[in-house]
C-alpha cells in the first residue's frame, strides 16, 4: 500500500478515493436468495427475463378493439363481444365488427387496433366511431417492455423499489446476490458519553455512531456497534483487532488527529496498514484508510460534520466497491449562489447548502456557519457546494459547482 504519511503536503481529494478504491478489494461471497428479501441487495449476475412483458398484445385505453381496416370501409361496426383484463374474448373478431375491450386486456384475435370509448356513440350493437384511427393506435404490444431473454439488470446492481418490482412482474423468484457486508463501529474519545447519560463535567454525548449506524443501514449493510472506547492504546488495540474479526469493514471515529490522546494511527500501523492519512479536504482533513489483517479500515475524524462527510464522500464508496455496487456517482450540477462563501485556497471545500430553484434557475443558499462541529450545517442541507481547492472566496451571483446528496443520509 502506498504510505502517504510522510509524504509533505495534504493528498488531494480525487487521488485519495481513487488510491482507495483501487485498493479495495471486492467481496466474492454469494448467496441465492428470494426476491421478497432482495430490498438493498447487490446482484451478483446478470438477470435475463424468462418471458416478454407484456406477455400478450392489450389494450392501452378503455374502449373497443377493430381491424383498422374495418373501420376504413365503414364508420359503424357491430359489437360482437368483450374482452376483459384477465378474460380474454375467445372469438375471432370479422370484418365490419368490433369487440368491447378495457385497459390491460388481451386484443383479440381479428383486432389490431383500439379507440378509446370517449370517441365512440354506442346504439345497442352499433359502434359508432367518431374518427379514423391509425392501425395500431392505443395496442401494448407484447415484449415491447422487456423482451423474453433480454438483460434486465447487471451485476452490482443495488435493487431498488422499483426494480423489485420489475422482477416480480416476471416472476423472477429467486436471485444471486452478494453477501450482505457487516460493519463494525468503534467511536474513541474519553470525553464521549453514551446518550440517556448523565453528562459528567467536560463532557459532550456521542452521536458519530448513531449518524454513521444510519447511514450504513441505508446502503443495507450488518452492523457491529462497539460503543465508545476510550482514549487508551490498549484499549483501541484490543477493540480494532476484536473488530477486524467480526467485520468486513472497521469504521472509528475520533483520535485520527497527531494530538496527544489519537491512537488510531498508531494502533494502525501496529497490527495493520495506513494507506494515508491527511487529504485536501474540507471538513475532513485527517481520514485514514488502511488494512487490518482481515478487512479494511476507515478512520474518520472526530467532529461530527467531518465524520459525516468523509464518510459519505470516501467510506461510502469505498463500501460500495467492497459490496461489488456499481451505482451511478452523485449528481453535479451548477448553481448560483445567492450567499457569500467564504473559503481560503487550500483544500477542497465541501460546504453544506440548500438548493432549489427560483424564477427559472438554480439557486444554492449556504447553511451558515461551516464550522466541523456544527451538524445542523449538514441537517438543513440537501447538497455540498463544491469548491476547488485553488479557489478563494465566492461572492453572491457567482455560479458554483454543486453536488447533490445521495440517499445515503436517507
Ligand atoms: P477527535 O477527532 O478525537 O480529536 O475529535 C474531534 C472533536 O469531535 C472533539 O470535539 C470530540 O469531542 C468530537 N467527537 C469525537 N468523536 C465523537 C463522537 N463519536 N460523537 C460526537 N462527537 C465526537
Ligand atoms: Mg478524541
Amino acid at each position: 500500500m502506498v504510505d502517504c504519511c510522510s509524504a509533505p503536503g495534504l493528498m488531494p481529494f480525487e487521488q485519495a478515493l481513487e488510491t482507495m478504491l483501487a485498493a479495495i478489494p471486492p467481496i466474492t461471497d454469494v448467496e441465492n436468495i428470494n426476491l421478497a428479501d432482495c430490498l438493498g441487495r447487490v446482484l451478483a449476475a446478470d438477470v435475463t427475463s424468462p418471458i416478454n412483458v407484456p406477455p400478450h398484445n392489450n389494450s392501452a385505453m378503455d374502449g373497443y378493439a377493430f381491424a383498422q381496416s374495418s373501420l376504413a370501409a365503414n364508420k359503424v361496426l357491430q359489437l360482437a363481444g368483450r374482452s376483459m383484463a384477465g378474460q380474454p374474448f375467445q372469438g375471432m373478431c370479422q370484418e365490419g365488427q368490433c369487440i368491447r375491450i378495457m385497459t390491460g386486456a388481451k386484443m383479440p384475435k381479428g383486432c389490431d387496433t383500439v379507440e378509446m370509448q370517449e370517441n365512440c356513440q354506442v346504439t345497442g350493437e352499433n359502434v359508432n366511431f367518431e374518427a379514423p384511427r391509425k392501425l395500431g393506435d392505443n395496442v401494448r404490444y407484447a415484449g415491447e417492455d422487456i423482451k423474453q431473454g433480454q438483460v434486465v439488470f447487471t451485476k452490482g446492481k443495488r435493487l431498488s423499489a422499483i426494480d423489485v418490482g420489475v422482477l416480480a412482474s416476471l416472476s423472477v423468484n429467486v436471485l444471486k446476490v452478494f453477501r450482505k457486508l457487516t460493519v463494525a463501529l468503534i467511536a474513541t474519545g474519553d470525553e464521549l458519553t453514551a446518550i440517556g447519560q448523565p453528562l459528567g463535567d467536560g463532557d459532550i454525548f456521542e452521536s458519530n455512531s448513531y449518524a454513521l449506524s444510519g447511514m450504513l443501514k441505508n446502503i443495507n449493510v450488518n452492523v457491529i456497534n462497539f460503543g465508545v472506547i476510550a482514549d487508551d492504546e490498549n484499549a483501541i488495540r484490543a477493540a480494532f483487532l476484536e473488530a477486524d474479526q467480526q467485520a468486513d469493514a472497521v469504521i472509528s471515529s475520533g483520535g485520527v488527529s497527531v494530538g496527544d490522546a489519537d491512537y488510531t494511527k498508531l494502533v494502525l500501523e501496529q497490527i495493520g496498514e495506513i494507506a494515508f492519512w491527511k487529504i485536501a479536504m474540507k471538513p475532513g482533513k485527517p481520514f485514514a484508510f488502511g488494512k487490518l489483517p482481515n478487512s479494511v479500515f476507515f478512520g474518520l475524524p472526530g467532529n461530527p460534520v467531518s465524520a459525516m462527510v468523509t464518510a459519505d464522500l470516501l467510506a461510502m464508496p469505498a463500501l460500495m466497491k467492497l459490496q461489488n455496487c456499481t451505482a451511478a456517482p452523485a449528481l453535479t450540477l451548477k448553481a448560483k449562489t445567492l450567499t457569500d462563501l467564504r473559503k481560503s485556497p487550500g483544500r477542497m471545500d465541501f460546504q453544506r447548502g440548500v438548493l432549489s430553484h427560483e424564477n427559472g434557475e438554480l439557486t444554492v443558499k449556504s447553511t451558515g456557519s461551516q464550522g466541523s462541529g456544527i451538524l445542523t450545517s449538514i441537517a438543513s442541507a440537501n447538497c455540498y457546494i463544491v469548491l476547488p481547492a485553488e479557489q478563494g472566496r465566492v461572492e453572491a451571483g457567482k455560479i458554483v459547482s454543486v453536488r447533490l446528496f445521495e440517499r445515503f443520509f436517507g
